[in-house]
């Protein structure tokens, strides 16, 4: 028997009207590519949507075709967020921080039709411009007409104005109703691993996501809020952030591409922020700063850091020095992205000291809705007790079955589970924690080593900016742990003191065989570790 309740679409377009008609005062905020602070609302964010439907239909763009963009977080980036999956269309976010191949080959892939651009990418879209010529009809500058580059792209290529479309339209756009199963947004995985590959999320998955995301162990994203997601647009949704302050009102500020220390400081508190979301190397360029100008946060009560695994300093710097507390999150771009925060449960909500930040440092429980268990070699569960570690695998609502251009569900095992590539473990309370991805795991005489708990600890060395461990071929172990480390400014690393602090904290055949002193360490396009990159250089570095 079927209940007898109302059914609807979930839609983003509904995310959209619900933020216009119940939080139409609530406030979305942009600094501009000039620099200068753009303020407007919910009501004024979904009015503008509509007449953006109409300015993309005049370009040519129906249901199902691609948008791309390649743009910072801002306004007109939030109403292509809007428009395209509202009208039927996909909102492709593209990073600009690939390298130009292959940004070209995911606008191939993708098949884009209209590219929306913020001005810093002109020469971008100029260098890739006779690499798209097949697809791409049309480049969108996010800008006014008086700020219009003059460049030149490819023949069949058409140049607009975003402004000026915008001025050209009207606003009598109905928002339609369709299938919430309807593909809405596209976004590649940044190549970490390879060959960047298209995830294609629909209406269903990200009102669930976003759903999940507000919950008070998670975002805890609620009206009286002010959240500035410096993660941004283009990679993984901004965790889902644009979708849950138009669900909840919470206050949106985007921070354009002003992300060092000193613009975010400034903006955090003239914006009284009072929750931001990022990547831990960003928390780091703010911590620096901070301790440099001796400036304090006035607003900002939570960090949320994610995308990679957070160092301790992290959590007790911003503790102890500016009384804000720093909860981390797991997550991938095949799981819209979020899948575990860490907050406590009543067992946890008394720890205190280093006991507390041993427990934070756990990526956390998984989020209501999906599903997660870790398995051995051959497939077989291993136990939640935090010790027994494993590939970890999800399956839920909001994550893939198959990546863009793939069969359905060809990303799944035969019991409908994603392996995330990444290991971990997971404690009686359901708190999991990575220990590496599963190719970083380093293989010691047939034993596992974990390169991020290594590395955490290399950290917390006095003189030690930035820690990486890669496993290098060993004639007799067949693998064994190399660690690179980088200097703080004004700071001379003796390896053997970086050694000596790993005394008592790992067991004795965890401990790197050598410590490396190197000027930088490579990172991807999203500030992560490019550990594919150190291997191919080190790889046999104990074999020499
Ligand atoms: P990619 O890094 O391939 O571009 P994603 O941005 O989707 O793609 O990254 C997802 C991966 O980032 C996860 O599989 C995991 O390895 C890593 N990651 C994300 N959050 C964390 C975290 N809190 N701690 C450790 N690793 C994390």
């Amino acid at each position: 028997m079927l209940g007898l309740m109302q059914t609807q679409n979930l839609s983003i377009s509904g995310i959209l009207r619900h933020g216009a008609r119940h939080h139409s005062t609530a406030e979305v905020v942009s600094r501009t590519h000039e620099g200068t602070t753009h303020r407007y609302t919910w009501s004024e964010v979904e009015r503008r949507s509509r007449r953006l439907v109409r300015a993309m239909q005049r370009l040519g763009i129906g249901e199902g075709d691609r948008v791309g963009t390649l743009a910072w977080n801002g306004y007109r980036h939030l109403e292509v967020y809007y428009a395209a999956p509202g009208m039927g269309a996909i909102c492709h976010t593209i990073n600009p921080r690939l390298h130009p191949d292959d940004i070209a080959y995911i606008v191939n892939h993708a098949a884009d039709k209209v590219l929306f651009v913020d001005l810093s990418f002109a020469p971008l879209v100029a260098a890739i411009a006779e690499r798209t010529r097949d697809c791409v009809r049309a480049v969108v500058f996010l800008c006014d007409a008086a700020s219009m580059p003059d460049i030149a792209l490819a023949p069949g290529i058409a140049l607009h104005c975003f402004d000026t479309l915008m001025d050209a339209a009207d606003e009598d756009y109905v928002w339609p109703d369709f299938d919430e199963n309807t593909a809405s947004a596209l976004c590649y995985t940044s190549g970490t691993t390879g060959r960047p590959k298209g995830v294609l999320y629909s209406h269903r998955s990200t009102y669930l996501h976003a759903y999940a995301a507000c919950m008070p162990d998670v975002l805890c994203a609620r009206a009286s809020e002010r959240i500035l997601p410096v993660v941004p647009m283009f990679h993984v949704n901004a965790w889902g952030i644009p979708y849950a302050c138009a669900l909840t009102g919470a206050g949106l500020i985007l921070p354009g591409r002003y992300l060092d220390g000193a613009s975010l400081a400034a903006l955090l508190n003239a914006e009284n922020v009072t929750l931001t979301c990022g990547v831990p190397t960003i928390w780091m360029g703010l911590l620096q700063h901070l301790r440099t100008t001796g400036e304090k946060l006035t607003s900002v009560k939570r960090i949320m850091t994610g995308g990679s695994a957070t160092p301790p300093l992290l959590i007790e710097a911003f503790r102890d020095e500016q009384n804000v507390r720093v909860e981390h999150g797991w997550g991938m771009t095949e799981l819209s992205p979020v899948g575990t925060y860490n907050s406590p449960k009543e067992a946890q909500a008394g720890l205190t000291g280093a006991d507390a930040v041993r427990h934070m440092l756990k990526q956390g429980r998984i989020l209501p809705g999906i599903d997660m268990k870790i398995v051995d070699g051959e497939g077989k569960a291993l136990p939640w007790d935090g010790v027994a570690f494993g590939d970890l695998m999800v399956k839920g609502p909001w994550i893939a079955s198959a990546y863009y251009g793939d069969a359905p569900g060809s990303a799944l095992d035969a019991d409908g589970w994603f392996a995330t590539g990444d290991v971990s473990t997971i404690d009686p309370d359901g708190f999991m924690e990575i220990t590496d991805r599963s190719k970083d795991v380093i293989k010691s005489g047939g034993e596992w080593i974990g390169s991020i708990a290594l590395e955490n600890i290399a950290v917390s060395h006095p003189d030690v900016l930035e820690a990486a461990v890669i496993a290098s071929r060993h004639p007799k172990w067949d693998e064994r742990p190399l660690l690179l480390v980088v200097a703080k400014p004004g700071a001379t690393i003796d390896p053997a003191s970086v050694l000596r602090i790993y005394e008592g904290q790992i067991a004795k055949w965890w401990l790197p065989d050598e410590v490396l002193v190197v000027d930088e360490l490579p990172h991807t396009a999203t500030g992560k570790l490019q550990k594919t990159t150190l291997r191919s250089q080190y790889k046999d570095y104990y074999m020499k």
